[in-house]
């Protein structure tokens, strides 16, 4: 056919358990057709593209992101609180075109690192969305809804999201899903209303879900529970909600998380900063199959998921007693679970057929990578973002040879720190660094 173009490469990983050697994937248009022995496909055919000595693997979905803010690298340390000191005094500043040049910036990240499908959950998600377009990459996007405390609230937010949601529901790559911010600053009324809004229209929910003590002081307070419990009192649980976090908890809340259904995210590097990691071990007692996802600056200053599939099997298992994890486990979590529950169970994340051609290439002759005896234990404990070498998201060449195809990076990168500029002398952080407020 036509549109069938053959990529070729030592090593093509289908899914964590099957890898192929002297094959070739087929991608027709935006989806994969197949995998082949290369001797089946005419060498005199226009159509090989051989991306040489590496591994052809899936791509890594974040199960819980937020691009933009990655304005407040390195503050996130000192003795402010990173979420409602550091990423709130700066939010207030935000517009539409700050976030889409801070999303760009957050995005270059992500891709350069192997990821080709965030779950981000943020203010102004028309601009995420448009920086999704922008470069390329897979958007799950929500735009984040609160009634009280934070930085944009109210009614006007609501509707805001909900045309974001019909705006963008025919997209190919933007997929819009519902994103009330947490229990502690969402009135239980809008929680229940976002819920059902959100079941009626056949779309997911992305929550931040027992994050914080504050949090848990906050509903433990006003409605006598636990952050979980009050979600599963509320009924806004099930199996169509992601719920990043789930950290601060206390007995008997991650039994009720697990009767729900709803889908668990590990941020391992921000849990494990702040010494409360998710209690991933009890979750897989329970045959909660949980994600992983990077968070943002603050609490977590990339938005690397090498780094963070690594992290999530050291955290797990410095802990473990049974439950120890394995390098392909957390590769399966990262390339299919993370997706087919963000997708509501559309993508399964493997290189199959009828899947949209969401893959990377991993160089293989380096330091890091050699010897390579295991091309997906490799990819998981050695692999660093300097072994991406090409992304191709719905079939489109998204970077190639660590350079990227649909931006000028240089230009991105300048309008990125212009962007955070404007935002921190807005709201005084630059005065607040220099004086050392961030210590
Ligand atoms: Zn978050």
């Amino acid at each position: 056919m036509i549109n069938q173009e053959y990529f070729s490469a030592r090593y093509i990983v289908e899914d964590y358990k099957t890898v192929h050697e002297n094959s070739v994937l087929i991608v027709n248009g935006n989806y994969i057709e197949g995998i082949v022995p290369i001797e089946t496909i005419s060498k005199d055919s226009k159509n090989i593209n051989d991306l040489g000595d590496v591994i052809i693997s899936p791509g890594f979905t974040n199960a819980h992101s937020h691009v933009a803010l990655n304005s407040v690298k390195g503050l996130g340390y000192g003795s402010a609180s990173a979420l409602y000191d550091v990423m709130w005094g700066i939010e207030p500043a935000l517009e539409n075109d700050l976030v889409y040049k801070l999303s760009l910036l957050g995005m270059m990240d992500a891709i350069s690192s192997g990821t080709t499908s965030i779950n981000d959950h943020y203010f102004f998600a028309d601009s995420v969305a448009k920086a999704c377009e922008t470069i390329g990459i897979r958007g799950f996007i929500g735009h984040t809804i609160m009634t009280e405390y934070g930085p944009w609230t109210g009614n006007e937010q609501i509707n805001q999201a909900k045309s974001f949601n019909s705006n963008w529901k025919n997209s190919k790559t933007v997929h819009p899903i519902v994103a009330p911010h947490e229990t502690s600053t969402v009135s239980p009324k809008i929680l229940k209303e976002l819920s059902n809004y959100a079941l009626e229209n056949n779309l997911l929910t992305h929550i931040h879900l027992a994050q914080t003590q504050k949090e848990m002081e906050y509903i433990k307070s006003n409605f006598k529970t636990s952050p979980i419990k009050h979600a599963y009192n509320l009924g806004i649980l099930n199996e169509k909600v992601i719920a990043a976090h789930c950290n601060v908890i206390e007995d008997g809340d991650l039994e009720l998380l697990a009767e729900s259904k709803a889908f668990p995210v590990f941020c391992p590097t921000t849990h494990g900063i702040a010494g409360k990691p998710m209690n991933t071990n009890f979750l897989s007692e329970l045959s909660v199959d949980w994600g992983i996802g990077t968070d943002c600056s603050g609490g977590n200053d990339d938005y690397d998921m090498l780094e963070e599939m690594r992290t999530a099997l050291v955290l797990n298992n410095s802990v473990a007693k049974k439950n120890f994890i394995k390098p392909k486990e957390v590769f399966r979590k990262a390339s299919e679970e993370n997706i087919k529950r963000i997708s509501g169970g559309v993508f399964s994340g493997k290189l199959s057929k009828n899947q949209k051609a969401d893959f990377i290439t991993v160089l293989i002759n380096t330091p890091r990578m050699l010897p390579l005896h295991d091309v997906v234990n490799n990819i998981v404990m050695c692999a660093s973002s300097k072994e991406i070498n090409d992304v191709y998201i719905d079939g489109k060449c998204v970077l190639k040879n660590s350079e990227f195809q649909q931006i000028d990076e240089q230009a991105v990168l300048e309008d990125g720190m212009n962007a955070l500029n404007k935002i921190f002398v807005k709201t005084g952080f630059d005065k607040k660094i220099s004086e050392g407020d961030f210590l």
